[in-house]
């Protein structure tokens, strides 16, 4: 068979929401997937490569902040008409798993603010449920990059935005971020959080019974954390 450049296995719901970005979806981009994805990769290339992806999802996800004019002078002494961030930024990691991605803002953006939520299901109510929290002080005035590798149901992330928005901080200055994400997830999120962006690497077929994601990566914290 002749060698192709074009990715085949990604999944377009029919009706993708206006916020939901994916990674250019290119080979290289499916060739790294196929890595993270397959159950008999080491867990140091797991590493390795989940970071790639991670590291493109961060770049990406700067694309969508607001910029402003900026003149600098040039080494030159010429002008040069440029620009620059508007605000400032922070991240938030929703624990454990969006831990992970933590490095890759830290290399993209150097010493970025980071806050963490905790949240578990509620055994009696089986709703998710805060458990900890801790974010940066002037969070409200900051652009949010909220940062979670799954997005299976949308629970969790859900309740880590209504965490922020207690907060202050308005939707539309929320980013969330992962590698892989569900139909139904994303539908359900997107629902409810119309102006917040969704920046995702690749979009899945969908859940099983358990909450999985198929095809999916399994346990995204167990196959980065336990050999
Ligand atoms: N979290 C994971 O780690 N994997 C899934 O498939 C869904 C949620």
């Amino acid at each position: 068979m002749a060698a192709s450049t074009a990715p085949t296995s990604q999944t377009h719901p029919a009706s993708l929401p206006p916020s939901v970005f994916t990674l250019p979806q290119t080979a290289q981009l499916e060739a790294l997937y196929t890595i993270i994805r397959d159950r008999t990769t080491s867990r140091g290339d797991f590493l390795f490569y989940s970071d790639r992806i991670i590291r493109l999802l961060v770049e990406e996800s700067l694309n969508h902040l607001p910029v402003v004019p900026k003149i600098v002078e040039t080494p030159t002494g010429a002008t040069y008409q440029g620009i620059g961030f508007e605000g400032k930024i922070c991240g938030v990691s929703i624990l454990r798993a969006g831990e992970a991605m933590e490095a890759g803002l830290r290399e993209v953006c150097r010493s970025v603010r980071i806050g963490k939520i905790l949240i578990q299901r509620d055994e009696e109510t089986a709703l998710p449920k805060l458990f900890y929290s801790k974010l940066p002080e002037d969070i409200a005035s900051r652009y949010v990059l909220l940062l979670d590798p799954m997005l299976a149901t949308g629970g969790s992330a859900m309740k880590a935005v209504e965490v922020l928005q207690e907060q202050g901080v308005p939707e539309e200055r929320i980013i969330f971020i992962n590698l892989i994400a569900a139909p139904e997830g994303l539908k359900r999120f997107c629902g409810r959080f119309p102006s917040l962006r969704v920046i995702t690497g690749w979009i899945d077929q969908g859940l099983n019974e358990k909450s999985y994601i198929i095809p999916g990566l399994g346990d995204f914290g167990e196959r980065r954390y336990c050999e």
